[in-house]
């Protein structure tokens, strides 16, 4: 009885001994892959919390979104934005917080959640050619750029649109083309889409987007009055044209406004 134990331990002593020293290797790979990985991207520790923080609240919401999780491919796009870059230098700190931040204007940047929430609702593919309503800072047409073939943006406050266009430019995106307007009325020349993604709320679904669909292809839209609540919601166009709900959650966005 007293032997087996005492034979246990001393393997798992050997065991150790012998494995240490390569564990100890190893590690220190991996703290110096971290600390020039850091040095490269001071961002880097900030940015794996954020991806933390939205698989939690990923998790958190399993039972509304029918998903436990977002697929590797947008967790692995929302790991190469720099969201910093994005966000007004008064609000660096906070560049990485699961949660919106002013971006001037009277507009936000949607909390990261969101964001990748709505990336995987929309279920774009590598070739796909997206449109979105409410460029912003950016930010969304640049994670879906990591993300399909291309991305047409529309914003109708000028100096927004015309600011996310120059920070596209710095970071190299070249599949992203920014039009200044009302998107209520899509971008008919360079449809149909085969996603549309609205990130400011709609009373109703502006007929033009559902038209500029492609039969099989979703919108993920906000729908509700400034006062009232605004479910997000995921539609499919059937190959008859009409429109399916496959989605409703409750959501908070800014309101799509309107060109006078
Ligand atoms: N996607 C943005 C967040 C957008 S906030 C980002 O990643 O930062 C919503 C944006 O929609 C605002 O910039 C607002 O000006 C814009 N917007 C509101 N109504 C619009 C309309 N009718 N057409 C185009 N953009 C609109």
């Amino acid at each position: 009885m007293t032997k087996a134990p005492t034979g246990t331990r001393l393997k798992i002593m050997v065991c150790e001994k012998k494995q240490r020293p390569i564990l100890g290797a190893l590690g220190l790979v991996a703290a110096l892959a971290g600390a020039n990985a850091e040095a490269q991207d001071p961002y880097a520790r900030e940015r794996q919390a954020m991806l933390n923080a939205i698989a939690a609240m990923a998790r958190d919401t399993r039972v509304e979104t029918g998903r436990e999780k977002f697929s590797e491919r947008v967790m692995t796009a929302m790991a190469k934005v720099p969201r910093h870059r994005f966000v007004p230098a008064a609000y660096q700190a906070l560049a990485y917080a699961n949660r919106p931040l002013p971006i001037g204007q009277d507009q936000t940047i949607s909390q990261p959640y969101i964001v990748a929430l709505m990336t995987e609702l929309l279920d774009a593919k590598p070739g796909d050619t997206v449109l979105e309503i409410g460029t912003g800072s950016g930010y969304q047409a640049a994670v879906l750029a990591e993300l399909v073939r291309r991305v047409y943006s529309i914003e109708i406050v000028e100096p927004l649109g015309m600011k996310a266009q120059t920070l596209l430019e710095q970071l190299g995106y070249k599949n992203i083309a920014i039009r200044i307007g009302d998107g209520y009325n899509g971008w008919p020349e360079r449809a149909p889409f085969d996603a549309i993604i609205v990130t400011a709320a709609a009373p109703q679904v502006p007929p033009a987007l559902a038209a500029q669909l492609k039969p099989g292809a979703r919108m993920v839209i906000p729908v509700g009055g400034q006062n009232d609540v605004q479910f997000l919601q995921v539609l499919v166009k059937q190959s008859d044209g009409s429109i399916t709900t496959q989605m409703n959650l409750p959501v908070r966005f800014v309101p799509l406004t309107r060109a006078d």
